[in-house]
Parts: C-alpha cells; sequence; structure tokens
C-alpha cells in the first residue's frame, strides 16, 4: 500500500497530511493548518476564499466510512497564527479527530487564562508596560532586520533582560497552582471552557463603560496606550492567549484526546513518547501539569525555534517524514537522516544561519525530497526585510535533492503538492511540479 503525503495549499504557513499505512490500519495525521481565513494574505491572489475544514474536505475527503474522526493525530507544532488558525478552523468547521497534540506551554496558558481571565489580561498589562521603551523600541527595530514579528525578538530577548524579570516575578506564585496534577485536570477545565473566553473578556476589558467603573483597570490601559509598540505587544500576546484557549477547547469540547509534548533544547527525548508512526525528536511528552514560568509573556510568547519537531520513521512498508515545522534543528536530539525521507523545509525556507544550513546540505546529498509551505506574499521582498523566502540554502539543495513547493517565488507555481511512497521514493502526483524557485 502506497503512504500519501499532501501539503495543503494553505494562504500562509503550514498544513501537511500524511496519510500512512500501518499493520493496525491506516494513520492519518495532520501537522499544523496554515493560517485562517482572515488572512491577510488572501485578497492578493486568486484562490477560493475556503475556511481550513472546507479546503480539507475538498483535497482530501470527507472521512473514511468506518471511522468516527477525520484525522487520528492532529499535531499543533507551535502557536503561531500561520499554523494555528486553520487547525480552529478544522474544529469549528465539525471535523474531528481523535487525538491532538499540543505544546506543553498551552497546558499552563490555559490554566491561567481559563481560571482568572480578567486577571490574566491585567497580568499580561502590567508584564508588557514592565519592559523599557527604549527596549522595546530596539526590538522592533531588530525584529524588522530579521523579517520576524516583534513578539518573535521579544520571546528571544526578554529571558535575557534580568532587570525586566526582576520586576515581574514574585507575582505569580499563585499560577503553579495545578502544577505536578495530572494533565486531565487541564483537559476537564477544557470541557466547560469557551473557546472564545479571551476575545470575550478583552472586548469587556477594552470597553470605555466597565474601564471607567475601574480606575486601576484604567491606568493599566494609560500604561498601555502611552507607547504604540506596547499596545501592539499586548494585542499580539492576547491573541497568542485566546489561540491556545480557542483550539484547545474546540478540540477537548469535539471529543478529542489531548497529549502535550514539552520542548527540550538539551537532553535526548524519550523514543517511547508519542507513537512509533510518529515520535517527537525535540520534546518530552508530559504526564502532569508543569510549573509554569513566572511571567505569563514568557509562557505566551514561545520563539519560533521551539516548534515541535516530529519524526515518521522508515520501516518495511513505510518511506520517512520528517516534520521540522520552523525548527532551527538547534537541539540536542539526533536527527535521523535516511536516503528516502520526506523533508518538511524548515520554517518555510527561511534564513537559517550557516551551521545548521550545513546540517540540511548533509542530509540532501543522499537524495532527499523537500516540500516547502509558505505564503504568496513571503515570497516577495517585504517593505523592511531583506530575507525573501526561500533563501539560497533551500535553492541550493536542487543539485542532491528534489524540492517541491505550494507557492514558489516565481509569479505562478502556487499548488497542492502531492506525493505518494512508490518502491522505494517519494513520487510527485497528478500535476504537482517541481519547485521553480530562484
Ligand atoms: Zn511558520
Ligand atoms: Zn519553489
Amino acid at each position: 500500500m502506497q503512504d500519501e503525503f499532501i501539503a495543503l495549499r494553505v494562504p500562509e504557513g503550514d498544513a501537511f497530511f500524511l496519510k500512512r499505512h500501518e499493520d493496525t490500519g491506516v494513520r492519518r495525521i495532520l501537522i499544523d493548518g496554515g493560517a485562517g481565513l482572515k488572512a491577510k494574505y488572501w485578497k492578493y491572489y486568486h484562490a477560493p476564499r475556503e475556511s481550513f475544514d472546507q479546503l480539507f474536505i475538498r483535497e482530501i475527503g470527507l472521512r473514511p466510512r468506518d471511522s468516527s474522526w477525520d484525522v487520528d493525530v492532529m499535531v499543533c507544532t507551535h502557536n503561531d497564527r500561520d499554523h494555528t488558525e486553520g487547525l480552529i478552523e478544522f474544529f469549528r468547521g465539525g471535523l474531528k479527530a481523535q487525538e491532538v497534540w499540543l505544546p506543553g506551554s498551552f497546558a499552563s496558558i490555559i490554566h491561567r487564562f481559563a481560571s482568572d481571565p480578567t486577571g490574566a489580561l491585567a497580568r499580561l498589562a502590567e508584564e508588557v508596560t514592565a519592559i523599557p521603551k527604549e527596549d522595546l523600541a530596539a526590538m522592533k527595530v531588530k525584529a524588522a532586520e530579521q523579517d520576524v514579528s516583534l513578539l518573535d525578538v521579544v520571546a528571544q530577548t526578554l529571558p535575557e533582560l534580568e532587570s525586566w524579570v526582576k520586576t515581574t516575578e514574585g507575582q505569580s506564585l499563585e499560577m503553579n497552582l495545578y502544577a505536578n496534577e495530572p494533565l486531565e485536570r487541564i483537559s476537564d477545565l477544557l470541557s466547560i471552557t469557551a473557546p472564545d473566553l479571551v476575545y470575550t473578556t478583552a472586548r469587556y476589558w477594552f470597553d470605555p463603560f466597565y474601564l471607567g467603573r475601574l480606575w486601576h483597570r484604567q491606568s493599566d490601559m494609560l500604561a498601555l496606550r502611552s507607547d504604540p509598540l506596547y499596545l501592539e505587544l499586548f494585542v499580539s500576546l492576547m491573541e497568542l492567549g485566546a489561540r491556545v484557549v480557542a483550539l484547545s477547547a474546540l478540540a477537548r469540547q469535539s471529543g478529542a484526546t489531548l497529549r502535550w509534548f514539552e520542548f527540550e533544547k538539551k537532553g535526548t527525548p524519550n523514543s517511547l513518547d508519542g507513537e512509533p508512526y510518529l515520535r517527537p525528536l525535540n520534546a518530552r511528552e508530559l504526564k502532569v501539569v508543569p510549573s509554569s514560568p513566572g511571567p505569563l509573556l514568557l509562557s505566551l510568547s514561545v520563539p519560533n525555534k521551539e516548534s515541535l519537531v516530529f519524526h515518521a520513521p522508515a520501516t518495511e512498508q513505510n518511506l520517512a517524514v520528517l516534520f521540522s515545522a520552523d525548527s532551527n534543528f538547534d537541539f540536542g536530539g539526533t536527527v535521523p537522516w535516511s536516503a528516502d525521507m520526506l523533508i518538511t523545509a524548515p520554517h518555510h525556507g527561511a534564513r537559517v544561519n550557516n551551521r545548521l544550513a550545513a546540517r540540511f546540505v548533509i542530509a540532501s546529498v543522499r537524495g532527499t525530497v523537500w516540500v516547502r509551505s509558505d505564503g504568496a506574499l513571503a515570497t516577495q521582498p517585504s517593505p523592511v526585510g531583506a530575507w525573501v523566502r526561500p533563501t539560497p540554502w533551500y535553492i541550493n539543495l536542487k543539485g542532491n535533492a528534489s524540492l517541491f513547493c505550494t507557492h514558489c517565488n516565481d509569479a505562478t507555481t502556487r499548488q497542492t503538492v502531492r506525493l505518494k511512497s512508490v518502491t522505494s521514493s517519494w513520487q510527485p502526483q497528478l500535476a504537482t511540479q517541481t519547485c521553480q524557485c530562484s
């Protein structure tokens, strides 16, 4: 039986589907869901405006007759909107997953927002405005240089800003209430949590009438409004929290079993985590609720490089797949490169540092197949960014490896990428074209 790999043509980001034949039956795996219907890039090119559940049904089909769910395992690799929004639409559209695998950081975020949403937003406002304005301005410049969001730079920089951490420590001890308790506590909490909890609370919290009555909230708002970057950061953090709560609550309430994987930079992952057909390479499966780091801001703004990386191993009947997400592969776990492996291009083929690019070039010599998913506009020069995707390390793989993109940096190649495992290699199907990026 042939395995099937499909890179869905989402407006931005990644959505990868793998249909894998195991002795015990077929496994349908969905890794990320791309950006949602409201993605700003939709308006720039001619594609049907459909939500992810509609796209999924059109490209992959309805659930098999003998199944109660559409995918066996759904994975959310990290909380970027161009990876998670589509997963939220998947559930809103009534589709079902048997299991949903989530980043471990989501567990503490859910607890903090679901038990006290107003308090969590107030905490966020305090934390954001505790960052010195000049530091935030410098981070904004760095973000433009690196072509990443302000949030991404904040996530990378904040742990180093010792003085800032001092102003917020000691405020969050009560947030560790559930630490070391069974993860079912979080699942129970989610079964009664409104998916739009954070948005609803924020609307109320921003309401002038409400603010007029509560002078301390008013002072939080004044502090936020004292610098546009404070407001920008606050709103993006609020949206991060809202996505975590929405995705997890919708998944739980649709009947999915939730499993949690915590990123590990150092150390070797437990080889029994996950399932035999899908193993984490840079994460450990959680058994209890982790104690959350002090500032809420830090648990929300997890940098791209902490994306979860999963590996579907080669067997006698299956070819390997490596799901790179937006990882930079700077982690302790070893990558089991193999000649027949399909690799999803890390971070949409964005710039990586030379040491890590070398790691990929070594891998490509053996004739691997690479699939790159991206947005239509990400391949064009941004007003500020010098880093147009894909960057040369990816294009340079062409000599040794086969490359396929959902959006190439020419004006025409936009496609759903379909590959099938044929004897000993992944082969393009139907009209799937090789990469035209130059
Ligand atoms: Zn991404
Ligand atoms: Zn391409």
